[in-house]
């Protein structure tokens, strides 16, 4: 069977392009145009000698190509390898035989070796896009990114760098007079940072707050949780399609407490919080001590509703009415059994604890990250590379999360982008 029944190279561009000597904006009879947008002002890096860039349509290709005999596939490979920088669209698939795990996908799907016959063909750099990015589903996408990855082909970065702050609490049932009296205040009494002092972390990584109610219903308001995040996290998700259909909305995955950094600090958190919950000066303050958890179950009863509401009254009743019963109604009804004894007991207890428990402080940054190398998708002025008159302006240009609450620094972002929007435009 021929070669070519397996490789589709459209060599779309191969230009040899020079910004050496290049004439005045706007080119022959430019004297009556507007004067055209200096784009070498936006490039951090400026070339200065001439090059051949290799640009190639859609790559399809399905096994290696780099040996094969025809004499076509073969002048083409030659023009991308002779090139200073090759740049393809590959827009089939490939996955690893023996351990991809996923839906099968169509005819397009290729083997791992194609990954590093793409770099032995000259590719630099492979975008991916194309109409059978999802015939394996999202895992034959992230497969063969990764397979990619592996071999060092650079490829486009849009919906990964996705950061949370991870968070969990400690509640505890609070006496009377410790609750907060006027309901209209904000639970949140007050919000520390503090440092975890692991090496390479920066100070200030760690953040505390207190709550003074923990819910909207009467339970809830006789609780209050010690509430604690990672401020400056390193673990990295994704936020990808789970169909070609534009109306499903997207797959958000936070790989929360991937990075090992993270769990690390988010376990001795919880030590020194559970130190500070248990602390004999809070005796008058506070009884039970307990994990919180928002299970499914939890989450259920928390819906604001009038059965709902009388269900947290009984609850919150028999708490207040029955303190000999008050440990035993809390494990049994709120934390399904999980006592603070048992996690502290044992790291790998707490550890899968930590993870079945972690959550977002609403604080998602990074997908369009900023940045100059080839993974950014965003220059450090906002716009979005390789795209023209696009900018992204939102918390989503970050290129790591801040060691702070979100809202105010997006503002700063985009007060900045104002100003270079203005700076353009004048
Ligand atoms: C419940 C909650 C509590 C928070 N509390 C705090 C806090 O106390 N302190 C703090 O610092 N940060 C807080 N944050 C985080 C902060 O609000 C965000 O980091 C910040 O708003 C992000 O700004 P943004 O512009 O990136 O996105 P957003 O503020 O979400 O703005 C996105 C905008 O795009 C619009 N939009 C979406 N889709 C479309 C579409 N298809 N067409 C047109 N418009 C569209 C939306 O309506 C919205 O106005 C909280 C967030 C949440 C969700």
């Amino acid at each position: 069977m021929s070669w070519t029944r397996y490789v589709v190279l459209l060599l779309v561009v191969l230009g040899a392009a020079s910004v050496v000597g290049q004439g005045p904006p706007g080119g022959p009879g430019g004297a009556n145009r507007t004067p055209a947008h200096d784009w070498s002002a936006d490039m951090a890096m400026k070339i200065t000698e001439p090059f051949t860039l290799a640009s190639v349509g859609d790559v399809i290709i399905v096994r290696p190509a780099s040996q094969s005999t025809d004499p076509g596939v073969q002048g083409a490979i030659k023009l991308v390898r002779d090139a200073d920088v090759g740049f393809g669209n590959f827009e089939s698939l490939i996955r690893d035989e023996n351990k991809f795990v996923g839906p099968l996908g169509g005819s397009m799907t290729g083997t791992r070796e194609v990954a590093a016959d793409l770099k032995a063909m000259g590719f630099t750099l492979m975008n991916r896009a194309g109409n059978h990015l999802m015939d394996a589903g999202v895992e034959g996408l992230f497969e063969t990114t990764r397979l990619m990855e592996d071999v060092g082909l650079v490829y486009a970065g849009v919906g990964r760098n996705l950061i949370e702050h991870p968070s969990v609490s400690i509640s505890c049932y609070l006496g009377r007079a410790a609750r907060l009296a006027n309901l209209d205040r904000h639970h949140t009494q007050m919000q520390v940072r503090f440092s975890s002092r692991l090496e390479g972390c920066p100070p200030g990584d760690m953040c505390i707050a207190v709550l003074a109610r923990s819910g909207w219903h009467a339970l809830g308001q006789r609780v209050g949780s010690l509430y604690f995040f990672v401020n400056k996290a390193y673990s990295q998700g994704s936020v990808t399609l789970r169909s070609a259909d534009p109306a499903e909305e997207p797959l958000v995955d936070f790989r929360m407490l991937s990075d090992r950094r993270d769990l690390e600090r988010l376990r001795a958190a919880f030590r020194f919080v559970a130190d500070i919950a248990m602390a004999g000066e809070l005796d008058g303050v506070r009884s039970t001590i307990f994990p919180t958890n928002y299970s499914d179950r939890v989450r259920k009863v928390s819906r604001p509703g009038l059965r709902n509401a009388m269900q947290m009254r009984v609850l919150a009743g028999m708490l207040g009415a029955l303190p000999p019963l008050r440990s035993w109604l809390i494990d049994t009804l709120v934390t399904g059994g999980v006592t603070l004894a048992d996690l502290l007991a044992d790291d790998a207890t707490l550890d899968a604890h930590l993870n079945k428990t972690v959550a977002g402080v609403w604080h998602p940054v990074g997908t369009c990250r900023m940045g100059t190398d080839p993974l950014a998708v965003t220059t450090p002025q906002g716009r979005v590379h390789g795209v023209q008159g696009l900018r992204v302006c939102d918390a989503s240009v970050m290129p790591s999360i801040p060691c702070a609450n979100t809202n105010i620094t997006t503002i700063m972002v985009a007060e900045r982008m104002a100003d270079l929007i203005k700076q353009d435009a004048s």
